[in-house]
């Protein structure tokens, strides 16, 4: 999984993972340009790799039906970023200076 060079992201209201409550207040495309996120978008928890849906101003959990409609690149990576529990995500944030 690539992500961005710069890491740009988007402040969003804060909101806990329903996971394993991690707190975030932000999010950022894998790759490519920052944009704000819309419905039908998904994320990750940072933490541990919980797959979230956008829907209006929020996340909540992806449902069976979502992850179904998603092109199967997007089903893999989100299954390879589960498996790893979202490390890919965190070692890149860890190497790079300030708060995601
Ligand atoms: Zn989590």
């Amino acid at each position: 999984m690539k992500m961005s060079p710069k890491l740009e992201h988007t402040v969003d209201a804060p909101w806990m993972c329903s996971g394993c409550g991690y707190m975030m207040d932000a999010c950022a495309p894998l790759e490519g340009e920052n944009v704000a996120p819309e419905t039908g978008d998904v994320s990750l928890c940072m933490n541990c790799g919980r797959v979230y849906w956008r829907e209006g101003r929020s996340w909540r959990p992806i449902t069976e039906v979502e992850r179904a409609s998603l092109e199967p690149e997007s089903r893999r990576e989100l299954t390879l970023a589960e498996f790893h529990r979202g490390r890919v995500i965190k070692e890149d944030l860890a190497a790079k200076p300030g708060r995601a």
